[in-house]
């Protein structure tokens, strides 16, 4: 037995959420038909919260529709060719998987087929810590590969061969190191590092949507630094991130140690922006390879941009809060102290228009645009001074410009 993690399923507020227990039931948890599985599992055996629940059947997709409905819940065929049924409950989703076992692979999608043996459907998971199933009534875990044990070494151990496993899914590469700066140690002598490290070049062969989303989920954990530090000396990251150098990473230490002073919360794509040169124009480069939104790409892009900014402010009110806390954060305006400051600033708008302009005597055109933008200008600089300052302010500038224009 391992000690220091719980012999069973802890209680957990999760677990009491009202309806739960009406759900497994109705699913048969009770003659062993329903368990809760993965994340949820793993996680309460950590006392982490948990999220998402994730529940596994025995009855195929449409029982568990017809059984969810009959619970008087909403049920959703969120992912029905794949077996998994979604059930709100509370407005909350619960994802409902009938038991599968892999038909064919081809290291980016597998054919599946339904079955009924538990221990099948957890030969398919990628690692031994989420494999773990647990009975909703009593918390009876099912380990069917140690997962126990590995969980409480903090070892991130594939089930199976993990050459093997790399091959029927290359996106594992990616989740083993996720999962290793969030729960594990990183053993660079363990036959699953190594894996991944010889499997690189396949993680060429998956959707960009699909790496982006993965690397931002582990760069967004509170620290990567160490797993992204291996990840980068031993080329796992060239096929899909070649511009990330050991500079990047210390760029990412910096960087975490300011979120940390200044009690920032992570975010991922601040995080790639640590690890990517400073130059704008490579920034929108990965951007648009890891196909990311317009805004993220953006967002990437204004974190290498050179920006000259009178004060912190000014600087959000030039590039929005978020990507002003970025830089901050970054090292590359001002100093971090300022960054909290930021946090849910919103910008205040210039009190005044051209058409108070053209009151204070200036003629339609051109040169009120002009005006309005020195005006604005000063304004931010001074730190956005109230409506009557801001009046006395253009009416000087008006005065000027007129005089000039005599
Ligand atoms: P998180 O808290 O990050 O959501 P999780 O364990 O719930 O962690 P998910 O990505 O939501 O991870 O996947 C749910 C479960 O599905 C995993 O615990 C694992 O058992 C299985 N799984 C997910 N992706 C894969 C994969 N690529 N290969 C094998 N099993 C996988
Ligand atoms: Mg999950």
């Amino acid at each position: 037995m391992s000690e220091g993690l719980p012999a069973q399923l802890p209680a957990a507020d999760w677990r009491a959420r009202p309806g739960l227990g009406k759900l497994c039931m109705a699913l048969g948890s009770e003659q062993g038909e329903a368990r809760f599985v993965g994340g949820a599992v793993r996680d309460a055996l950590l006392g982490l919260p948990v999220k998402d629940i994730d529940i596994a059947t025995v009855h195929e997709p449409d029982e568990v529709i017809r059984r969810v409905k009959a619970a008087g819940l909403r049920a959703v065929p969120t992912g029905i060719a794949h077996g998994t049924i979604t059930a709100i409950l509370d407005h909350q989703p619960i994802e409902i998987t009938t038991l599968r076992r892999d038909v064919s692979t081809d290291g980016r999608r597998a054919t599946v087929a339904f079955g009924t043996d538990w221990r099948d459907d957890a030969a398919r998971r990628d690692f031994t810590m989420n494999a773990l199933y647990a009975d909703p009534a009593d918390g009876t875990l099912h380990d069917y590969f140690d997962g126990r044990a590995d969980l409480l070494a903090r070892r991130v151990r594939f089930i199976g061969d993990p050459h093997q496993r790399i091959a029927e899914d290359h996106l594992r590469i990616l989740r083993y190191f996720r999962f290793t700066a969030r729960f594990g140690t990183l053993d660079r002598a363990s036959p699953d590092f190594a894996a991944c490290v010889t499997h690189a070049t396949s993680l060429m062969a998956l959707s960009r949507e699909r790496v982006a989303d993965e690397m931002l989920k582990l760069l967004g954990l509170p620290d990567p630094a160490d797993v992204v530090a291996a990840m980068v000396s031993d080329g796992v990251l060239v096929p899909v991130l070649p511009e990330i150098s050991e500079s990047g990473v210390e760029s990412l230490r910096a960087l975490i140690a300011a979120e940390r002073s200044t009690g920032v919360a992570p975010v991922g794509l601040r995080r790639l922006a640590a690890l990517l040169p400073q130059d704008s124009a490579q920034a929108d480069q990965v951007g648009a390879r890891l196909r990311l939104s317009n805004k993220a790409r953006q967002r990437l892009r204004l974190a290498a941009a050179p920006a000259d900014a009178a004060t912190p402010q000014a600087l959000a009110y030039a590039l929005g809060e978020e990507s002003a806390v970025d830089r901050i954060l970054l090292g590359r305006s001002f100093s971090p102290e300022h960054a909290p400051s930021l946090i849910g600033w919103t910008a205040p708008r210039l009190p005044l228009s051209g058409g108070d302009l053209i009151a204070m005597g200036l003629t339609a055109g051109p040169l009120v645009a002009r005006t309005l933008q020195a005006l604005e200008r000063a304004w931010v600089n001074q730190g956005f001074p109230d409506a009557e300052t801001t009046r006395d302010m253009a009416r000087q500038m008006v005065e000027s410009t007129l005089r000039s224009s005599q």
